[in-house]
């Protein structure tokens, strides 16, 4: 046995997680069902570092050292339970399997608690990174045990994204909560990615701006509050122009964005914690509306002149610029402020013990959602670990005061103009929701008494009552 860690599943992101390990002067066993790819990785990247490779699954367990750490990297679902069956009779007491794949935490949680039986362990991590990532350094989030992690987190931090000279990796807690963590990440990514377009579709509408001059303004955000790798990206590819026909890339590409699951996990776990992920759940809608070509073409048809559209006039190009910028940041503060309210929940529920400001610290780098303003959740929940809600933070609260009535003429010209902006004003509504004094909730809580004899509770009285609607409509205690 020669390897410290081993890999199996060297697709793309197999293949570059194993050289950032050898890289980094970790001796990597590396293994693929189909052994063509481990023979192309050692050939083309044999020199990176140690590579000990092997055909079979059984060759590349002998080939590790014990404790055994292996790293499974393949097709999440499925594909994943099968490479740890076959994984887990080759193994003994106390080795250490990680799945790395883009897993629902439910399934980890299951694989942890059968693994736990047969005295191992299992580390259910989410990765974030994309490929690039993986090779150069990506935001890590393992789940598991205290002991697993004591020997794979020297690993991990060694080949994480370093922010500050702080490795991008933290154990976020036992079971499940890594690829809870994970899939809360690439909620809030689906709803940055939707405040983006809507800024853009704004910008384009108002000003009649070409995507280029628009990615030149968000060239510009950059360097402000809202600068991440996704604004940085965006002014990318809105330059970028197509090869085959000269026009701006963005107007070739079908617009039906697609989604691989994560999106959707997100809301149905939010549905079942009860926690209001108003932004991400517009997000993940808004991709399944454009992924429906014959609806959109027949509403096209229907109401081509019947918009009710009230013309806009005269635009000061430079304050509407500035309106939009400040209604993505306010937008951008409620998506974040959503994401950390899930994981409290999560994190209560599932009893994980997560740690919102490390995991604000190890999001700053390496990760898909990275921005300058991470930093600043890091901040608020140092000084307040019990923050009611990121909004109230007192920097993030200051950026919502300066922002609001920017926020509100964006959403107002949004409607007036016809120009869907979901997640704006959704994220818009979840403020003024939260904010309010007194909620017409009141008067649902009075419905369901009327109809179904819900009962409900008094401001001015402990208990709960109900009323006899249909009879002498007086009230007693439930
Ligand atoms: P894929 O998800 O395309 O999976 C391909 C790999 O899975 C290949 O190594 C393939 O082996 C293996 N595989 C599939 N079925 C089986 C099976 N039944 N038994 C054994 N091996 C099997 O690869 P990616 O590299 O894109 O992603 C790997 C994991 O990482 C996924 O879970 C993904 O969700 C996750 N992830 C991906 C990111 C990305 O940006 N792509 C980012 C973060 C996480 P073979 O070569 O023999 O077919």
């Amino acid at each position: 046995a020669t390897a410290q860690i081993g890999v199996t599943g060297l697709a793309v992101m197999g293949r570059n997680l194993a050289r950032n390990l050898a890289r980094h002067g970790h001796r990597v066993a590396v293994h693929n069902r189909s052994p063509e790819r481990t023979h192309s990785l050692v050939a083309e990247h044999g020199d990176e570092g140690t590579f000990v490779p092997s055909e079979s699954l059984a060759d590349f367990v002998a080939s590790l050292e014990r404790p055994r750490a292996v790293i499974v990297m393949v097709k999440a679902g499925g594909p994943t339970d099968a490479v740890i069956d076959e994984l887990v009779p080759l193994l003994e007491a106390g080795d250490i399997v990680i799945d790395c794949g883009n897993a629902h935490f439910a399934d980890t949680q299951r694989r942890e608690t059968a693994l736990r039986e047969r005295g191992l362990h299992f580390v259910g991590t989410g990765v974030s990174g994309g490929e690039e990532g993986a090779l150069l350094g990506p935001s890590i989030m393992p789940g598991g045990s205290e002991e697993a992690y004591r020997k794979l987190g020297p690993i991990f931090e060694s080949i994480a994204a370093q922010v500050d000279g702080v490795p991008c990796c933290v154990h976020i807690g036992p079971g499940g909560a890594g690829h809870f963590v994970k899939m809360v990440h690439n909620g809030i990514e689906y709803a940055d990615m939707q405040l983006i377009a809507e800024a853009y579709d704004l910008l384009r509408e108002r000003l009649g701006a070409t995507p280029a001059e628009i990615g030149d303004i968000f060239a510009e955000w950059n360097s402000g509050d809202l600068e991440s790798f996704l604004i940085e990206i965006t002014a990318d590819v809105l330059r970028h122009v197509d090869d085959r026909t000269g026009k701006a890339f963005v107007d070739v590409v079908e617009d039906q964005a697609e989604q691989k699951g994560t999106g959707r996990w997100t809301v149905q776990s939010a549905l079942d914690l009860g926690v209001p992920i108003t932004g991400i759940a517009e997000a993940t809608f808004a991709r399944s509306l454009s992924g429906h070509p014959e609806q959109r073409a027949a509403a096209h048809r229907a109401f081509a002149d019947t918009t009710g559209v009230t013309p806009a006039g005269d635009v000061d190009r430079d304050a509407f610029v500035e309106d939009v910028r400040r209604a993505l940041y306010a937008s951008k503060i409620v998506a974040y402020a959503q994401g950390f309210d899930q994981i409290k929940a999560g994190s209560e529920e599932y009893g994980w013990g997560v740690d919102p400001a490390a995991l604000a610290t190890i999001w700053r780098g390496g990760c898909i959602i990275r921005a300058r303003f991470l930093n600043r959740i890091r901040e608020a929940y140092d000084s307040d670990p019990d923050l009611p809600t990121l909004l109230v933070a007192p920097y993030f609260a200051e950026g919502v005061a300066q922002s609001v009535a920017s926020w509100r003429r964006i959403v107002g010209y949004a409607t007036q103009a016809g120009v869907p902006a979901p997640a704006f004003a959704s994220s818009l509504a979840y403020f003024d929701g939260l904010r309010r004094d007194r909620l017409p909730a009141a008067l649902i809580q009075g419905l369901r008494d009327n109809f179904g004899a819900h009962t409900y509770r008094r401001v001015d009285a402990e208990g709960s009552f109900h009323i006899q609607w249909a009879g002498d409509r007086k009230e007693s205690p439930a």
